[in-house]
């Protein structure tokens, strides 16, 4: 039986005639930019996400841009952003004429190091900062790198596309965020059915300035308190992602379970799973095997062999893409965050993944213990 790195169309009795209804009631209406549907989803994440407000945006790289713009960085401005993350953290800083200077990750929580971003700080005096949240958890270090930030009044920008439904001590993790980002890219947590994202602000100020700047600058409809551009969200998405939250608790509570079910059987065979620090309860977004880099290729080869799909997030570190030549102001720390791309296989997990499924996987593990 193959098993899919991930199918995006397990979708839950009933869902699909409701979005067909919704999507006649869009169109009767013409609600095809804005309207009630964005309005609602924006009330909804500023719940759940514990903010002060939130502004939909274009996708998930328009969010960071938004959110650089809106604290200032500009031209030649230093933007410290972790070694080990998505390309598009990188492009945001670049397409907003920032430097970024990559910050080593910590092997413990494979999340930006606390103390080569204190050094990093020191060293390159940065406009702002960028600390990505990935694969369904954060910084055991969260609370320093906020209060850091916050005594130095340097712009702490969370790139949150990985970790929508991460709890952190209880709360969202974004609660206490000055600002953060999510996508809506189809295979994230919560995805739409298109492009999407938005920004989380801790302040009406902020939400304001962000919500401007994806607005072509508007103060009016034909007055233009600055240069943005055209971030909005379309109706189409948010009557989408409305509907997915209804459904978003059972699926991450799916999610969670097979996470758990990888923590328990992977180690029996030998293999290493991280998992998240304590504080956090994960969302189940990306199982995180590593493997020893000589062992992976051996590994992969099995999974092919059982049809098991399997992905590597990320096989690089930003520092070393060769679209980073011209940018990079500055690299700090060891390497980690190419340790990491050289060592990391991640395994089928997705809301609904089936038990025999799992079970399918973690066979074609078993048979790769010796290779
Ligand atoms: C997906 C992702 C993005 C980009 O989001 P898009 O909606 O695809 O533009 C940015 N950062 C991280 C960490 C991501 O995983």
């Amino acid at each position: 039986m193959a098993v899919p790195f991930i199918d995006l169309r397990r979708f839950e009795p009933g869902f699909l005639d409701r979005w067909a209804g919704k999507c006649r009631e869009i169109t009767e209406h013409t609600r095809f930019v804005g309207g009630p549907d964005v309005t609602a989803l924006e009330t909804q994440l500023t719940q759940r996400c514990e903010v002060t407000g939130t502004v939909g945006c274009a996708n998930g790289t328009d969010a960071l841009q938004l959110c650089l713009r809106a604290v200032g960085v500009g031209e030649g401005d230093r933007v410290l952003i972790p070694d080990s993350t998505f390309w598009a953290t990188f492009e945001a800083v670049v397409n907003c004429g920032g430097k970024p200077v990559t910050v080593d990750i910590n092997p413990e929580d494979l999340q930006m190091d606390f103390d080569a971003f204190c050094g990093a700080v020191e060293e390159f005096q940065p406009k702002a900062a960028i600390l990505v949240h990935l694969y369904g958890w954060g910084s055991a270090r969260l609370a320093e790198f906020r209060d850091f930030c916050r005594q130095r009044k340097l712009p702490l920008i969370e790139d949150g596309a990985q970790g929508f439904g991460v709890r952190w001590r209880g709360e969202s993790l974004y609660r206490g965020a000055q600002l953060a980002t999510l996508s809506f890219y189809p295979a994230k947590v919560l995805g739409s059915c298109g492009d999407a994202g938005a920004v989380l602000c801790s302040s009406t100020e902020l939400e304001e300035k962000v919500r401007q700047l994806g607005n072509h600058g508007r103060t009016g409809h034909y007055d233009h308190g600055l240069v943005g551009w055209n971030s909005r969200l379309g109706g189409f998405d948010a009557a989408f992602l409305n509907l997915s939250l209804e459904y978003f608790d059972a699926r991450v509570a799916s999610r969670q379970r097979i996470a758990k079910l990888y923590r328990q059987r992977l180690p029996e065979l030998g293999f290493k799973v991280c998992e998240a620090p304590e504080d956090y309860e994960e969302n189940g977004y990306l199982n995180v095997t590593l493997l020893p880099p000589e062992q992976r290729p051996g590994v992969r080869e099995v999974l092919q062999k059982h049809g098991v799909g399997y992905g590597t997030v990320y096989p690089g570190a930003m520092s070393q893409q060769s679209g980073a030549e011209g940018f990079l102001a500055g690299r700090v720390g060891g390497e980690q965050a190419e340790l990491l791309a050289s060592s990391v296989l991640n395994l089928p997990l997705f809301a609904y993944l089936r038990p025999q499924e799992v079970e399918e996987v973690l066979s074609a593990m078993e048979e790769a213990v010796g290779a």
